[in-house]
């Protein structure tokens, strides 16, 4: 049978998140998506609605397929853990099970296993703000949903892991070289990300013969990426500096995603792959 795959953190058809399922059911792979909470209503009425069929076409034509959507937010692990103006909020009040523990046993339930587990999600409040000037809180936030969510999502998903299975992060290289403008510790979250790519490589290898690897892409105008404020100068750099002088696509990092899954990568793991037309390479810009 084919691959089935669960992707966290597609909520349009812009990120890679979106690009990351295109490529995986273009290879065959069976699509399951986690939307936070806040989106999922928009989301899934767009998709009813046909607005993403012209970016559902696969390369032979076909539609992406996908398989069920199920409301995700990746910052709470059970439903202890949310407090009582989230559980009243009109919008989380709509959809149940959104906890990742909760996900994890509907995927199980619907399915009963995964091969692959993507997480294509990060968020930090303060991501504006210089390093120096972000809160603890702030700081805290953008560790939870971009770090410590992929070490939950990993936990709880693994024990319906296949053997064999593959599982994918996505980070920024403003974890390892100073990118002013990236801020609010979301530099810091990616370094911890990184990091626990490596341990997780190891638990998950060791244990459920699961690879555990992180693509360090290059930038790409997505809804999160706007919110940043400094993508388009981001981009411009990137096409003026890098090796490659192009802008990056969606698709590139989707490939690297479908091919990490794959058996062609069977010995890839605890690895950060850059997928950034070399720009992570360069010492000086030219
Ligand atoms: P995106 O907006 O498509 O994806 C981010 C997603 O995270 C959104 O769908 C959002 O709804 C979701 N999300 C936020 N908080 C969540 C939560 N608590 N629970 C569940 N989902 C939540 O943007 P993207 O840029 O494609 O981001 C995907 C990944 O790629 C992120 O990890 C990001 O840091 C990484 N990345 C992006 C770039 C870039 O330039 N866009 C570069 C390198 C790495």
């Amino acid at each position: 049978r084919g691959k089935r795959a669960f992707i966290a953190g597609v909520a349009d058809d812009n990120g890679y998140g979106w690009a990351i399922a295109k490529s995986l059911a273009a290879a065959g792979a069976e699509i399951l998506l986690g939307t936070w909470v806040p989106a999922l209503n928009i989301f899934e009425s767009s998709l009813r609605r046909g607005k993403f069929d012209e970016s559902r076409v696969l390369p032979d034509g076909s539609l992406m397929e996908i398989t069920k959507v199920y409301p995700l937010d990746a910052v709470f692990d059970n439903l202890e853990d949310v407090p009582e103006d989230i559980k009243a909020n009109k919008r989380y009040a709509g959809s149940s099970k959104w906890t990742v523990q909760e996900v994890a046993e509907s995927v199980k339930n619907d399915f009963g296993s995964i091969d692959i587990l993507v997480h294509s999600l990060a968020n930090g409040p303060e991501v504006t703000k210089p390093l120096l000037e972000t809160s603890r809180n702030g700081y805290l936030a953008a560790i939870s949903a971009s770090s410590y969510s992929y070490v939950s999502l990993l936990k709880h998903f693994i024990p319906i892991m296949n053997p064999g299975g593959s599982s994918i992060s996505l980070t920024y290289i403003a974890s390892e070289r100073i990118i002013p403008g990236y801020g609010g510790g979301m530099s810091s979250a990616k370094a911890a990300l990184e990091s626990d790519t490596r341990v997780l490589a190891f638990e998950a290898g060791r244990k459920h013969k699961v690879r555990v690897n992180a693509i360090s892409a290059g930038p790409l105008r997505s809804r999160a990426a706007k919110a940043i404020g400094f993508i388009d100068m981001m981009i411009d750099y990137s096409i003026v500096n890098a090796p490659l002088q192009k802008e990056l696509s969606a698709d590139e990092v989707g490939n690297t995603a479908a091919f990490l899954a794959s058996p062609l990568a069977s010995a890839i793991t605890g690895a950060v792959i850059y997928v950034d037309n070399g720009l992570n390479a360069m010492g000086v810009g030219v």
